[in-house]
């Protein structure tokens, strides 16, 4: 029987998921089927294909990132998402954290800088069936007043602060992860909204790409 490429690509990522997800300690059920079924390799360029399910990040253009597997599987257990969640994500970059939270949420409000990235991001999103993302250019340090308050939001790229914006824009009970610290190096931050107050915790020292805005890093 003849192998062909969507096999090869399963394959992968049922290894990526083995090796490098549940291996760490990944254990919600619901993030590790959806790191199972989103093709990864749909979201980087042909040329990067073949290394997509590798345990490292890879360039998207516009000299971002996607990140690495676990990061995302450990940014979205951070979130707790049982599927009733409107969540908002700041960093659209290829898309792929947007499908992982469309399949673990209700519904995704994501944010992003470069036009030509969100609409790469979009097309294939949109080819993969996803209907429950709204899509929005713009600064996301500024959280999306309209639509909030969100029940969570995840912050994909490095910021020196936690945008008071984004405390404010946030439910109560509601969680927040985002990387804090200098364009070198930051500590992956989870916030938790109690009583009108966000209380938060340090999950690992992570490297991310500059959140650049009004409460994030300036050009
Ligand atoms: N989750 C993405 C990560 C992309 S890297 C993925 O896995 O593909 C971080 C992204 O944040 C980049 O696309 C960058 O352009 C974007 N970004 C940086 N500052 C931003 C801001 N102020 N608002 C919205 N997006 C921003």
């Amino acid at each position: 029987m003849a192998i062909n490429n969507q096999d090869v690509y399963r394959i992968a990522r049922e290894r990526m998921v083995e090796s490098q997800i549940k291996a760490r300690g990944i254990k919600d059920e619901r993030v590790i089927q959806a790191m199972l079924k989103v093709p990864r390799h749909l979201f980087v360029e042909e040329a990067l294909r073949d290394q997509s399910y590798g345990d490292f990040p890879l360039p998207i253009g516009e000299k971002q990132t996607i990140s690495q597997p676990y990061i995302v599987a450990l940014m979205t257990e951070a979130l707790e998402l049982k599927g009733t969640e409107r969540v908002l994500e700041i960093g659209t970059g290829s898309g792929y954290q947007t499908a992982i939270l469309a399949e673990t949420a209700l519904w995704v409000y994501t944010i992003e800088k470069y036009p030509s990235l969100q609409e790469k991001a979009k097309k294939t999103l949109f080819d993969l069936g996803y209907k429950n993302i709204s899509f929005k250019i713009g600064d996301g340090t500024l959280g999306w007043q309209e639509a909030s308050p969100f029940d969570a939001i995840i912050v994909t790229a490095a910021s020196p602060q936690i945008p008071p914006p984004l405390i404010e824009q946030l439910n109560e009970s509601g969680r927040i992860v985002i990387p804090v610290g200098d364009e070198f190096s930051q500590m992956l931050v989870k916030g938790i909204k109690k009583g009108g107050v966000l209380h938060t915790k340090n999950l690992e020292p992570v490297r991310f790409v500059k959140l650049v805005g009004t409460y994030g890093f300036k050009e």
